[in-house]
């Protein structure tokens, strides 16, 4: 079966716009759908929050300033969440 130049080209491009661009799988972004003030100072505005878990044992929702007074400084599975101050999704952890 014989085979053009062009199409040979073609099928060369598609394959590396593929390559290139896969397609995206579409992940919801979670996010903070609570009350947006901070547990510790009752500031409302942030430019991130936190709901982690503080030194003194129970969890909270802080902000940027509460999270480093209070928290175990640490993000993840059994620490915490970082959410943006603006979208209030979720960023880390
Ligand atoms: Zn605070």
């Amino acid at each position: 079966m014989p085979i053009t130049i062009g199409d040979t080209i073609f099928s060369s491009l598609k394959f590396k716009e593929e390559q290139l661009h896969p397609a995206k799988k579409e992940k919801p972004i979670p996010k903070w759908y609570g009350e947006t003030q901070c547990n510790m100072c009752k500031a409302t505005k942030s430019r991130f929050w936190y709901d982690a878990k503080t030194k003194h044992g129970y969890w909270a929702f802080m902000c940027e300033g509460c999270f480093f007074w209070h928290s175990l400084g640490r993000l993840g599975t059994g620490y915490g969440q970082k959410y943006d101050g603006e979208s209030l999704e979720k960023v880390e952890g």
